[in-house]
């Protein structure tokens, strides 16, 4: 890992600006809780940029048409919470134990129809796991997705 402190806002604005046309094409607004100030963190900045590109388009890719994708950020003193959230087509509680396995992907026509290779999910953890860092994710059904991850904040 090539840790440096950089700013995570700025971050999340270059990737949502990476994911906006993809989003555009399947009508989903890319919604930032945006923080007034710089959110300074301590991180491989590619590696992470990898993680939010991987969840924000995971998002996008089984939201549903005029959906969200919602990033949040938690205060958590030494740590930060990422939250990548969608209303999107969620992920059966039978599936939701792997898929942070390599190339799972849940056998839904829905899903085979978006194309991938079911390597993203485990990049993502692969990374936050280096990190010291822990990922999470909740899941219903027709509602929606809910990743969350922790990084070490800068001082
Ligand atoms: P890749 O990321 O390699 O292009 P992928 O998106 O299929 O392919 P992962 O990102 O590892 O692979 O995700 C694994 C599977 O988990 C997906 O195929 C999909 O079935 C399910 N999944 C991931 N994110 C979501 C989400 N936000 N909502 C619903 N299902 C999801
Ligand atoms: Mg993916």
């Amino acid at each position: 890992l090539r840790v440096e402190s950089f700013d995570f806002v700025k971050l999340v604005d270059d990737v949502i600006e990476m994911e906006q046309m993809m989003a555009n094409e399947r009508k989903i607004q890319l919604l930032f809780e945006r923080p007034e100030k710089p959110v300074k963190v301590r991180a491989d900045k590619k590696r992470i940029m990898e993680v939010m590109t991987n969840l924000v388009a995971n998002g996008i890719k089984y939201g549903r048409q005029k959906g969200f994708v919602k990033v949040t950020f938690y205060d958590l003193k030494d740590h930060l919470m990422v939250e990548v959230m969608d209303n999107g087509i969620g992920i059966d509680k039978s599936d939701l134990p792997r898929i942070f396995e390599r190339f799972y992907r849940v056998d839904k026509s829905r899903s085979r129809e978006q194309g991938g290779t079911g390597l993203g999910l485990s990049i993502v953890k692969h990374i936050i796991e280096a990190h010291k860092q822990t990922i999470n994710v909740k899941s219903e059904v027709d509602e929606g997705t809910t990743f969350t991850f922790t990084l070490e904040k800068s001082k």
